[in-house]
């Protein structure tokens, strides 16, 4: 008797395994045949639904965001050191590219970039410059030595620097660049200003106008002076000055 039922109810068990088999079957070859259709009225039906449920999608997506995003968080903080290690051999294995990639954004966005950096800067002074401080505070000796390294090997630029702080402590107008100095050089044929021996063993800017006396730091007030001319007339009023070479009278 339970071998009559058993029997039954495998046979009733395989037949509907036969059916649901036969049903796939026929369904992979229905999708099979109307991929083409099948795909455009999925398209369609996966735009529409889209469309209808943009609102809830997107609340979704939001957050499932921060969900990822606090995941992700909480994985960087536990594997800190492999994600610094991780971070540094990338970098130095992509450095070229990433650098190429950088300038090309920067020369794409340029304006845009200096526009953020400007608002962040002004946004921001108070927090920028106690972090200047700080960051000059504990490296002072490195930074000192830096500059000292820099001057030497650019003195030209160094003594720019000094003038141009002379000048703002006089609270003097204008500027120049060591290129301005350069075409002096040469406007100058290397030749002091005031003696017109030659210079290209060493020369001093001079102020024309002393920013003691009120004269501007642009490259108009500017001449090329060897030593000796130059700390004869230093401090001197120009016109006393060029009186007594005989210059003016
Ligand atoms: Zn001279």
């Amino acid at each position: 008797m339970s071998d009559t039922n058993g029997s039954l109810f495998n046979d009733l068990m395989s037949s509907e395994d036969a059916k649901k088999a036969k049903k796939a079957e026929y369904m992979r070859e229905y999708s099979q045949k109307n991929k083409e259709r099948l795909k455009q009225y999925m398209d369609v039906y996966n735009k529409q639904y889209r469309e209808a449920n943009r609102e809830r999608l997107a609340e979704k997506r939001l957050e499932k965001r921060d969900e990822r995003n606090r995941m992700t968080r909480e994985w960087h903080e536990a594997n800190k050191d492999y994600v610094v290690e991780y971070r540094k051999k990338y970098l130095e294995e992509n450095r070229e590219r990433i650098n190429q990639h950088k300038r090309e954004f920067y020369q794409q966005n340029r304006e845009d970039q200096i526009a953020k950096v400007v608002k962040y800067q002004e946004e921001n002074k108070e927090k920028l410059e106690q972090y200047r401080q700080n960051r000059y505070a504990e490296n002072r000796e490195f930074f000192l030595e830096q500059s000292r390294k820099y001057k030497q090997d650019n003195p030209d630029i160094a003594k720019g620097w000094r003038r141009t702080r002379r000048a703002r402590l006089k609270n003097a107008e204008g500027s120049h660049t060591p290129e301005d100095v350069n075409n002096l050089f040469a406007l100058q044929k290397g030749k002091c200003a005031c003696c017109l021996r030659s210079i290209k063993k060493g020369y001093q800017v001079d102020h024309i106008v002393a920013l003691s006396k009120g004269g501007s730091n642009d490259k108009y007030n500017l001449q090329l002076l060897c030593a000796p001319c130059n700390s004869f007339k230093r401090a001197k009023d120009p016109i006393e000055h060029n009186q007594s070479l005989g210059l003016l009278l």
